[in-house]
């Protein structure tokens, strides 16, 4: 069969982009070897994470939150295969309706895993081992990526997890040891704390969510301990022992040292993500990789090999759904001969926790080191209207704009809901919006959103509410 298009992968990345290339006329299919579509997001990472984060979130707010509104319920209780049944329910909806969009856009879809025996053509192996050839003028690869390991600590995916089985295990933890204190491990960790467990997260840097604003991270830090996880910084996890009924881990810190044994029930291993191309043939037909295994591509998203180009979190940047799927549209346009483009200076990175932490754009360290002056804008939630009365008064909002232009740089949130509310501050940057554009935009009373304009106020040290 010819097509115009094989795209190889239908997570975020792959799907977008053959949905968009059918859009533009493009004889269009898609290879998964998974039995559902959607990829890594609705099947394993963002869709049943946030059905667990969301239901777990209702489950404290019952116990902790519902008496202090005059809301009397008795301890509620934990039905957990009830809420696993709920999270795939909500994985199910969301890959069928991948399946039915495919459709709807004319694309073949085949299930079976993908090689590229070279350019233009693409095998396909099924799961009972029968192979069928497909042809395209091009060849997408958008087959994501999979879970970092740790040498000598084995994930079996029942006592010792990645973020996979860590979304389906059948009981709650007594103790859960997380190593990683990025956003997967956080947001898993706050998941299983809140259900009961004893949560101890490890970290090999000293401090949280590596790479974000100091500020923000300490914050962070503070507000997860307050919710009784602990943290192990400097540190790190060199062995688990299996052998007992409880796992025993080894931690040394970071730069060495004597060791101390950690008992645990469960172990998740959260130490990120490296981009996935097995099986896939590359080296055959000479697509060049970088140091890192992810697939170089230029700024159209083109390998090596001419016609085979390549998307999301197997090329380099934030491994991020929107950043994949917004690079799938910016390809298929590309393809056909119009200007796709992705603007990864305003690419938000949200980390699902409560308190929320939603950024874009540079952070204040980002900014020091590259030398631009910038003025601060803070406002705290403690004088958030809505915030008070939802009593979710934890956070606060920062807005660093250009000393000289205003021109907003970056913005970080720390509150509830700052997933939704840093759309605001996106569009802001993406439209080159200074301080005083957010300042003098009318927000609605009373919202969290206020926050956003009360910070852009205090750019300019005119505040309202503080
Ligand atoms: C627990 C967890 C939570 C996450 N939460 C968020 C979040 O809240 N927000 C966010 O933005 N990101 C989140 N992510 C990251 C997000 O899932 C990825 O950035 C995103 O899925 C990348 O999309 P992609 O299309 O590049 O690849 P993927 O979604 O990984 O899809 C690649 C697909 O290619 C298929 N494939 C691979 N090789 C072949 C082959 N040879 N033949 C056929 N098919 C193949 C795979 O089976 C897979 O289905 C999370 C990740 C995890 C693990």
């Amino acid at each position: 069969m010819a097509y115009d298009l094989i795209v190889i992968g239908s997570g975020p990345g792959g799907y977008v982009c053959a949905i968009r290339a059918a859009q533009l006329g493009l004889k269009t299919a898609v290879v998964e070897k998974r039995p559902t579509y959607g990829g890594t997001c609705l099947n394993i990472g963002c869709i049943p994470s946030k059905a667990l984060l969301h239901a777990s979130e209702c489950y404290e707010e019952a116990g902790h939150t519902f008496g202090k509104m005059g809301i009397g319920v008795s301890g509620p209780k934990l039905d957990l295969r009830a809420m696993m049944a709920f999270k795939d329910q909500g994985v199910d909806g969301n890959v069928k309706g991948v399946e039915f969009l495919l459709k709807k856009n004319k694309i073949d879809g085949f299930h079976g895993h993908a090689r590229i025996v070279a350019p233009g053509r693409v095998e396909v192996k099924d799961a009972d081992g029968k192979t069928q050839s497909l042809e395209a003028k091009s060849i997408v690869i958008a087959t994501g990526s999979d879970v970092a390991r740790l040498k000598g600590i084995e994930i079996d995916e029942r006592r010792i997890v990645s973020s996979t089985g860590a979304l389906s295990l059948p009981e709650v933890p007594k103790q859960l040891l997380v190593i990683g204190a990025g956003v997967i491990g956080l947001e898993l960790g706050s998941v299983w704390r809140r259900l009961g467990a004893q949560v101890v997260v490890v970290e090999f840097l000293d401090g949280i969510l590596p790479g974000m604003d100091a500020e923000i991270r300490r914050q962070a830090q503070r507000l997860f301990e307050r919710q009784g996880m602990s943290f192990r910084l400097s540190s790190k996890v060199t062995a688990v022992d299996t052998t007992g009924k409880r796992l025993k881990a080894t931690i040394e810190p970071a730069k060495g040292g004597s060791p101390e044994i950690v008992e645990a029930d469960v172990v998740l291993v959260a130490i990120g993500r490296v981009p996935f191309t097995d099986g896939l043939g590359l080296d055959e037909i000479g697509v060049k990789r970088d140091e890192r295994g992810r697939i170089a591509v230029d700024h159209y998203f083109a390998t090596s090999v001419p016609g085979i180009w390549a998307i999301g979190d197997v090329i380099a940047g934030p491994m991020l759904a929107h950043k994949a799927e917004d690079e799938g549209v910016a390809l298929a346009e590309i393809l056909v001969g119009q200007a796709g483009h992705v603007n990864y200076d305003a690419i938000p990175n949200v980390v699902y926790t409560y308190p929320e932490i939603a950024t874009v754009g540079k952070s204040e360290e980002e900014l020091k080191a590259a030398g631009i002056a910038y003025n601060v804008g803070k406002f705290p939630f403690t004088a958030n209207g809505r915030a008070k009365v939802n009593l979710t008064t934890d956070g606060f909002v920062k807005i660093l704009a250009d000393a000289k232009s205003d021109r907003v740089l970056g913005v970080q949130l720390i509150c509830a809901d700052a997933g939704n509310m840093i759309a605001e501050a996106v569009l802001a940057m993406e439209f080159g919006a200074s301080a005083e554009d957010i300042a003098r935009t009318c927000h609605a009373h009373p919202t969290l959103s206020e926050a956003v304009k009360e910070a852009a106020m205090a750019v300019a040290k005119r505040s309202i509410h503080m």
